[in-house]
């Protein structure tokens, strides 16, 4: 969901001029709410403001006693981005089903661009929420009631798939893992539906296609993009924060990708219509996922979102203290390397006496990198004493080590990889 304060003013002044005669009762509070479409096509309703109790001591209870399963194990959390999944609706004996919804909305969300790029260097945490009954309110229709541990339900301020939750509950789960960066929140059903909230998403865990809403809402609040769908209206505001809209007409907010082509199709460009406007606002590119679900992020959105993800994201050592491009040192990483199908890229590390073992890993980028390993020469696809030849380019090695001096690694390009990052400790 969006909360750019404009906006909200705006349609706020709207509401109460039509909906407050004078001398009229209370003010309604009321918040955008964001509405997906199974063809994709998102719109925004301003609703009245859901209530927002304290938690009840039993609902903390229930929350901390909550078990975690981490769905991927990469590294420490320090180190790493952390995504949250908390379940509604499972009950005791579909902790298992919970499970399988919430592995398949994180291999949806691991497939997407540029998430894919990471899929490796996340942690997934499943907080395994115990519901008193089975499925989510007004599922299959409206007046359908269930007893579950975080409230969520469609037919939400009478708008068929807007997913609601108790963001609060979800949150206190989302709080059991050992680090949150985004929560995503499913719900038993198989109904096409979800909602954004500030801190998370509501997904169906059911329903092949919902895992869209997610990757559209992680672009809020993991990106802090903007939506580029609009509705009739001329903006008169200040020139928006986002990175990705702008009320230059010739797009100079993202000048170095104008004329450039897009994931989502196209050119970079400035293209009429953003941020609920249909006037006056502009957005990089015809129709990226922060316009319409199933759709990639544009390049402006991509690498804002990269840059987000990669910035959670370390090995934890160094760069290498030795400028030399090929010297590799006592735990410090390098990086990135790059080398095309069938060749190798050199490096050498020279251990001191004493060293008893080194261990080499690669990790990031695209493509398959391996390593091979000499204790005497360069080491070649033919020649070496330990290689580590996984797809993809997660690579762990380590060797024993009896002498001191130099000690040569390659990596080799088993396919075409770019990005790598190569660590050495001992
Ligand atoms: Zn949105």
């Amino acid at each position: 969901m969006r909360r750019r304060v404009a906006a909200a003013f705006a349609a706020l002044a709207v509401v109460l001029t039509a909906a407050a005669p004078a001398g009229a009762g209370p003010t309604i509070e009321r918040e955008w709410r964001e509405v997906f479409s199974p063809d994709g096509t998102i719109t925004k309703k301003y609703l009245p403001k859901e209530k927002r109790q304290s938690l009840a001591p039993r609902d903390f209870a229930a929350a901390s006693a909550a078990g975690v399963t981490a769905l991927q194990d990469t590294g420490p959390v320090g180190q790493r981005f952390d995504l949250v999944i908390v379940g509604d609706g499972y009950t005791a004996s579909e902790q298992g089903l919970l499970r399988q919804h919430a592995e398949a909305k994180w291999s949806e969300i691991a497939a997407t661009a540029p998430w894919n790029k990471y899929r490796n260097q996340i942690n997934v945490w499943l907080v395994n929420v115990v519901s008193a009954q089975s499925g989510v309110d007004n599922d299959p229709s409206p007046g359908v009631s269930r007893d579950t541990a975080l409230d969520m339900g469609f037919w939400c301020f009478n708008t068929e798939r807007l997913l609601c939750v108790d963001e609060a509950k979800a949150q206190s789960y989302a709080a059991q893992a050992p680090a949150v960066d985004a929560i995503v929140a499913v719900g038993n059903s198989a109904k096409y539906g979800g909602a954004g909230y500030p801190s998370l998403s509501t997904v169906s865990g059911g329903n092949a296609q919902s895992a869209q809403v997610a990757i559209h809402e992680l672009g809020h609040s993991v990106g802090g993009l903007a939506d580029e769908y609009f509705s009739p209206g001329t903006y008169t505001g200040t020139e928006p924060a986002e990175p990705n809209i702008t009320q230059s007409p010739s797009g100079t907010k993202w000048a170095s990708y104008l004329g450039k082509p897009t994931p989502d199709g196209g050119v970079i460009g400035a293209y009429e219509g953003a941020g609920y406007y249909e006037h006056g606002l502009y957005r990089p590119s015809q129709d990226s996922l922060m316009r319409s679900l199933g759709k990639p992020f544009n390049s402006i959105g991509l690498d804002v979102m990269d840059r987000a993800i990669s910035s959670k994201i370390s090995t934890g050592l160094p760069t290498c203290p030795d400028p030399s491009p090929y010297a590799l040192g006592r735990n410090c990483q390098r990086g990135p390397i790059s080398a095309s199908a069938g060749n190798l890229a050199y490096f050498w590390i020279y251990l001191p006496a004493g060293t008893t073992s080194l261990t080499i890993t690669t990790s990031g980028g695209t493509g398959n990198a391996d390593i091979y390993y000499n204790p005497g020469s360069w080491a070649t696809r033919t020649t070496y004493s330990a290689r580590s030849t996984n797809p993809g380019n997660t690579e762990t090695l380590t060797v024993k080590n009896s002498a001191a001096g130099y000690r040569y690694i390659s990596l080799y390009a088993a396919s075409s990889f770019s990005g790598v990052t190569i660590s050495t400790s001992y």
